[in-house]
Parts: structure tokens; C-alpha cells; sequence
């Protein structure tokens, strides 16, 4: 189409899929990762042989975006789906299932919340109070503790919401927005008086039918980055790790990108430029060209989190774990109240059969720890991380055997944190951004940090840039290759 070029910064999901969709329409594209590693929260290693995944492990197979670049890159028939998505919650000493009828942990059903004793009697009596209590106005963002809480009371939010939203955000229910971590509910709860109706609207709503909730690729989702990399080269693009972008500058035809050490900084050219990476970062990028999207983005916080993957000989099991695994509420995990500090624990060879036929004498399973303010419990050393992700499955799986390997990925910074008021700072950081010509934003920072939500954020910086470069080449300002390009002052 064109010979402008475009440059995507960061080498996550996000900014390969922007890459992607600007290659395959025919712009000219440059990846800079500044990881030695593409893939960002995508990446796999292996366990005892087994190839596991140490970040994200599964994509929504539900929304389209994911699924549609599996199938652009050819790959489709390699999706794999969960063996089992049934899972639990340790709730006031037992592993008990998560009640049908639920909506991100918000009831519909009384009689299978009773039937499940996630609650205690006096929680669970009050849930119901909802059905006649007055409305509960809000005028704007409120936290999702806030209002759950004033509708079904304490104990739903915290033994089911805060454990079902802890494994996506790692956040705390009392800062989390009830809008943009749960606005399909929160949409719902706009029209109906009870919170209870408005979930159970949620799910009259929803097919019937609806079919894998979750797909993966038989090598772990980290195998997603290098094809979507192949895919971008295979279209004229180049991905290049270890140039790390420090400067971002506007130019009087397009932007100069600085890459690299102070002492040695390299200088790239482009027409139009997609900042894919973290809100920190994205802030120090855009401060001297968009500060009011600097300013928005410095205001974004992170949850860190560790993964500990261990892989037991399955002996270790007095028998094989049923469901996909367990998420423990803080008011459990909480070591200052007694827990043991695990957040969730995923039987990977139970959720995913095609890691167990690798191998059906390895029992691989992936345990969580750390929340948003809870960074001092990360600060141990690995060992005693793992020691901590033993006793958590001796204590409810009866393992007590050592496990033949292990392994911990820190995530320091992992996760976006959607707080009261997310919306209207996203707002305005995109505000700032249309303002800029030849400038896009992508990524988790945005409107959901889940992967087909970053790969729609991605297709829609891939678009603006497009339009863009289009508009730019209509005024006739087509340049023959760019100037400057990869220089380096000597
Ligand atoms: C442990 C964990 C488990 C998760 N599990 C799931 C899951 O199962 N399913 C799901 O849908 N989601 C999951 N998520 C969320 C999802 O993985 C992430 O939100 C998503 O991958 C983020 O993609 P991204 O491209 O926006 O950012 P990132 O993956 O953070 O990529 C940004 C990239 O930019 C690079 N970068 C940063 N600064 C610069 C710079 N100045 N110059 C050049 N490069 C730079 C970084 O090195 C990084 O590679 C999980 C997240 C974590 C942490």
C-alpha cells in the first residue's frame, strides 16, 4: 500500500498484534522490544520436560480478537480447550465448588450459593436482602466493594468477588472500579433495582450453547508471539529485541525514536509510531509530545505477582486433583490472618490433558502469589516461595512428596490495576493521544488487560495509524523509505 513506515513500541501481545494488522495491509513495520525476549506476558518454558506456560496460560475463546489471529496465522486447528474449567474457592476451611448461577462471583442462584457453603449462615442470609432494599445510587465510578457490598453484603464480595476478580487483576475490591472491571454487571445493574435480577438478566441473556470458554496452543500460549513474529516478517515487517526506546519526539514530517544506551543512542525514523508497552513506560515516552496522556498514564498502578510451577511425580497425589483448580479469598490466604499467602492454584495437567499425555507421570501445577500493597511478600527469596507453594498443596491436596522440578517467574508490575475513575483517565489519555497526529496507544493499560482485549486495542492503534498514514499520503507527503533511518551517532 505504502512506503511509510510505521514503529510499534514493545514486543508484547499487543504491539505484535498492531504489527501484524498494519503488515499484512501493507505498511512498512518495525518492532522494537526492548526485552532480549519477545512475547511480554506471553512466555513458555520447560518443566520436567513439559513445555508450561510462566504468564498468561489461556485466552477468551468467547471474544473474537484471539481467535481471530490464531486463524489469520494459519494455526486454528492447533487450539486446544480446557479439559475441565470447573474450580473452587477455599472458603472457611474446605475446598467447596464455585456456586452455579454466578456472574464473575455475583449471584443469581440462592439455592446453589446456599448448596456450595462459600458462606456462612449470617452471610448467606443476608444476600438476599438485595431483592428489597431500596436502589443504590451511584453517580459515578464506585468500587466494586462498594457497591456489591451495599447490595448482597460483605461476605459475597469478598469470599466470591474478590477471588474470581483476584485472578484477573490481583487487586483489591475496595480500589478496583465496579465499571471497567466488571462492566457487563455493572451495565446490568444500571437497569435493574437488584443486583440479583441484573445478574440473572446477564445470564438469560447468554447462549445457550456458547462452546469452549478458553483455548490454548499445544505449546503453551507463549508459542503465540513468535508466530504472530513470523507473521510480520513473512509480510515485510521486522521485530528487533534489545532496542530498548527511550525518546519519543515529534519531528516536522513524523517522529524520531531514540533506542538504546545514553553513551550509544540510535536513531529511528517513522511516520506514525503505536506505544504498546506498560502505562509506566508509555508515560515516560509521551511526556515531551502528549504530556496530559503522560500525566493519566503515571497515575495507572501495577500489581506484582509470582507464579511458582511446580511439576510433581503424580504418586505425589493421593489421587488425581479433580477441576481445574482453586482460587483462596484474602480473607483466607492473608498470612497476617493465618493463611498461607496463595492466591490460586491451577492444576495445569488437570485443566489442559494434552500437558498430562506428554507426560501422564507429571502432575504440573501452577500456584499464585502476591496482590496489589502485598510486595513484601514477593520480597523472599525463591526458595521459600516454593516452600509456601508446597504447604499450600500438602495442606489441601495431601502432596507430600518434594516435587521432582520447580520453578519461579517473578511478574513485578504484572498486572494493570483498574481503580475507581480507570474509564475517565483512559478517556483522557485517548483524548490526548487523537490530538497527536501519527501517535496510537495499545495494550493492558487500556480496556482490558485480558489478551483478545489487547489484541482489540492493537487492531484499533493499527487503524488510526492507517488512517493516518493514508491521509498523509493523500496531502502527498509519501516519502521514499524514510530518513535517517537506524543511524547512529558516532
Ligand atoms: C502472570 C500473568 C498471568 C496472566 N494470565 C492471563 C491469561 O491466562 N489470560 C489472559 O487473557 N491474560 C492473562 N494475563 C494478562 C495478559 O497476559 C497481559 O495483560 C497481556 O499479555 C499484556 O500484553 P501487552 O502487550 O499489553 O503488554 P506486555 O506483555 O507487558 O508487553 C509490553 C512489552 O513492551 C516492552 N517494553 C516496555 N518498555 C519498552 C520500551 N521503552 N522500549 C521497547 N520495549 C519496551 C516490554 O519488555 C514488553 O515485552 C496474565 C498476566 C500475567 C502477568
Amino acid at each position: 500500500m505504502t512506503t511509510s513506515h510505521a514503529v510499534v513500541v514493545g514486543g508484547g501481545i499487543a504491539g505484535l498484534a498492531a504489527a501484524h494488522a498494519l503488515a499484512r495491509d501493507g505498511v512498512r513495520v518495525t518492532v522494537l522490544e526492548g526485552s532480549p525476549q519477545i512475547g511480554g506476558k506471553l512466555r513458555v518454558s520447560e518443566i520436567a520436560g513439559v513445555p508450561v506456560d510462566e504468564g498468561a496460560e489461556s485466552m477468551l475463546a468467547r471474544r473474537p480478537e484471539g481467535m481471530d489471529l490464531v486463524r489469520d496465522l494459519g494455526r486454528s486447528a492447533d487450539l486446544v480447550n480446557p479439559g475441565t474449567t470447573s474450580s473452587a474457592i477455599l472458603s472457611r476451611g474446605a475446598l467447596r465448588a464455585i456456586p452455579s448461577g454466578q456472574v464473575m462471583g455475583v449471584p443469581s442462584d440462592l439455592k446453589a450459593l446456599a448448596a456450595s457453603q462459600v458462606l456462612s449462615p449470617a452471610g448467606l442470609a443476608r444476600v438476599p436482602l438485595d431483592l428489597v432494599l431500596p436502589e443504590t445510587r451511584r453517580g459515578g465510578d464506585v468500587s466494586v466493594a462498594d457497591f456489591i457490598g451495599a447490595r448482597v453484603g460483605r461476605e459475597v464480595v469478598d469470599r466470591l468477588v474478590e477471588p474470581l476478580l483476584g485472578g484477573v487483576y490481583a487487586g483489591r475490591v475496595e480500589l478496583l472500579s465496579f465499571d471497567a472491571t466488571l462492566p457487563a454487571v455493572a451495565a446490568a445493574a444500571r437497569g435493574h433495582r437488584s443486583l440479583i435480577n441484573a445478574v440473572q438478566g446477564i445470564r438469560d441473556a447468554a447462549p445457550k450453547d456458547p462452546g469452549p470458554v478458553f483455548a490454548t496452543l499445544p505449546d503453551g500460549l507463549g508459542a503465540l508471539p513468535p508466530l504472530v513474529a513470523d507473521g510480520i516478517a513473512a509480510a515485510g515487517g521486522t521485530v528487533r529485541t534489545g532496542a530498548m526506546v527511550r525518546e519519543l519526539r515529534r519531528r516536522e514530517d513524523g517522529w524520531r525514536l531514540t533506542i538504546g544506551p545514553t553513551r550509544d543512542p540510535e536513531y529511528l525514523d517513522a511516520d506514525a509510531v503505536v506505544v504498546a508497552v506498560p502505562a509506566a513506560p508509555a508515560s515516560r515516552l509521551l511526556a515531551q509530545e502528549a504530556p496530559a496522556a503522560a500525566r493519566e498514564l503515571a497515575g495507572i498502578e501495577y500489581a506484582s505477582m509470582a507464579i511458582i510451577t511446580l511439576a510433581y511425580r503424580a504418586t505425589a497425589f493421593p489421587r488425581l486433583p479433580d477441576g481445574s483448580g482453586y482460587l483462596v479469598p484474602g480473607v483466607e490466604s492473608d498470612p497476617a490472618r493465618g493463611g498461607r499467602g496463595v492466591k490460586a492454584v491451577t492444576f495445569s495437567s488437570v485443566k489442559w490433558p494434552h500437558l498430562r499425555d506428554r507426560d501422564p507421570g507429571v502432575i504440573v501445577v501452577r500456584c499464585s502469589i502476591g496482590r496489589f500493597g502485598e510486595e513484601h511478600t514477593l520480597q523472599r527469596p525463591d526458595e521459600e516461595l516454593t516452600a509456601t507453594a508446597m504447604a499450600e498443596l500438602a495442606a489441601t491436596c495431601g502432596a507430600t512428596e518434594l516435587p521432582a522440578e520447580t520453578r519461579v517467574t517473578r511478574w513485578g508490575g504484572g498486572l494493570p490495576q483498574y481503580n475507581v475513575g480507570h474509564a475517565d483517565r483512559v478517556a483522557k489519555v485517548r483524548a490526548a493521544v487523537a490530538g497527536t497526529p501519527g501517535l496510537a496507544v495499545a495494550g493492558a493499560a487500556y480496556d482490558g488487560l485480558g489478551i483478545p482485549a489487547c489484541i482489540a486495542s492493537a487492531r484499533a492503534a493499527a487503524t488510526r495509524v492507517l488512517d493516518h498514514l493514508r491521509s498523509r499520503e493523500g496531502a502527498g507527503h509519501d516519502r521514499a523509505g524514510g530518513q535517517a533511518e537506524g543511524t547512529r551517532t558516532q
